[in-house]
This record gives C-alpha cells, structure tokens and sequence, in this order.
C-alpha cells in the first residue's frame, strides 16, 4: 500500500513538472510572439516614414505608339512616290535602277552619270547599274521605258521614272530623294560577285562572244557561231546588282 501512494506521489511531481515546463514554454512563446510584433511594427513605422519622406513617383513617360510611327513612314513614302510617272523597268518593282554609261566618250553625259552615282553611293542604298554602252540591250530597254531615244543617265525607283541628272541633284537637296530611297535595302561594301563592274567575262566562250559551230560542216575553215549566254562584248550581266 505504501509503495502504491508512493508511486501515485512520483506521478503528480511528474505531472506538476510536465504542466510547469509547458507553462514556461508558454510563457517563453508568447515573449518571442511579441518580440516579432515589436520588430514588425518597427519596420512598418519606419517604411511609413521613408515614404513620407520620399514620394515615390513614376517617371512621366510619353507615349509612343511605334506602330503608328512606321505607318506615317510608310505613308510619306508612298505620298512622295505617287508625285511621279509609273513607269517600271524590269526587275525595277521594288529596287532602284540606274541606267548610265561607263563610256568617258561624251564627257557631259558621263560626268552627268557620275553625278547621280555619287549621291546613290551617299545614301549607301543596293541599286542596280545599267550600262547603256556596254549593253546595247539596256539602251533599247531606256528608251523603251521613256518612248524616244534620250540620254542617259536615268534613275528609276520602285517602279516610277524619278528623272535625270538635274532632278535627280534638285531632289537630293531638297531632301525628297532620302525620303524616296527609304526602304530600300542598305549596302556598305560593293558588289561581293562583280566588284561593282556590273558585268562579268562570260565563262562559255571567255569573252569572245563566239563558238565553235560544232554542227557544221568544218571542211572549209573553223566555223563560228554566236554566243548564246553573253553580249556583243563577250560580257555577262551580273546577277546580283544589275
Ligand atoms: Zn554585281
Ligand atoms: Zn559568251
């Protein structure tokens, strides 16, 4: 009976012990608890503060509609275009073609072309060279497009006759021939297949512009036969730039 009560004792000490730590452990959470409280509160005062100091404000930023932007580009573009003649040349629909001479023969004519070279070369835009005197196609294709036998030089731009030297110069200063060129693809370096020779020696006959006739009857002499792939000079049209 003794050693009962005296275990019955050893449980309550151990249960009052239990319920004394849990009380601490109580005790010690709530002060933790409101430690937190404290330093939460002390971080809300103090950004309340810094913002009554600092407003934040956003930067006013304008509204640009980019879109909108390319639109009125595209616009002017073709407003400026639509003052001048349609008349386009082959392969001219969206490029610019530059029909001119190479040949220092007539001085005003070359030194015209050079002229409208220059400022093509200025705008560093991709365009396509004619050579009116070394192509005599090219030549019959001017004065096709303009219906009598002028002179070149003559620049074309995205299927419209823009003129000759002299507009082409009036619309450089005025500022129109920028606006004119806008779109067009940009180069910085010269043709990568003809070095801006516009035409390359043809590899079928070497720049002979004949052949061997091959079927023809060769007991009197070598017979010869035109070219079929060059011009009239033994030369080819560059692919690439003209
Ligand atoms: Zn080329
Ligand atoms: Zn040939």
């Amino acid at each position: 009976m003794k050693g009962m009560k005296e275990r019955l004792a050893k449980k309550i000490k151990l249960i009052t012990i239990v319920s004394s730590l849990k009380q601490g452990l109580a005790h010690h959470k709530s002060k933790i608890d409101r430690t937190i409280h404290h330093i939460r509160d002390e971080i809300v005062a103090e950004s309340g503060q810094r913002k009554g100091c600092v407003t934040p404000t956003l930067p006013e930023l304008e509204y640009v509609d980019v879109s909108e932007q390319e639109h009125d580009v595209e616009e002017e573009e073709r407003e400026i275009l639509s003052e001048f003649e349609e008349n386009c040349p082959p392969g001219g629909e969206d490029s610019v073609v530059f029909y001119a001479t190479g040949l220092r023969g007539v001085r005003k004519t070359f030194e015209a072309c050079r002229r409208v070279r220059f400022l093509l070369e200025n705008h560093m835009v991709r365009y396509k060279e004619r050579d009116v005197s070394v192509d005599s196609e090219y030549r019959d294709e001017m004065w096709r497009l303009l219906g009598r036998k002028v002179t070149s030089p003559r620049l074309f731009i995205r299927g419209r006759y823009i003129g000759g030297a002299d507009e082409v110069v009036a619309l450089n200063e005025n500022g129109k021939l920028k606006k004119l060129l806008q779109g067009i693809s940009r180069v910085h370096s010269p043709c990568e297949c003809c070095l801006n020779e516009r035409f390359l020696i043809c590899s079928s006959c070497n720049g002979s512009s004949r052949l061997i006739a091959e079927d023809e009857e060769t007991s009197n002499g070598t017979m010869w036969t035109r070219c079929r792939e060059c011009n009239e000079k033994g030369l080819v049209r560059c692919p690439l730039c003209t």
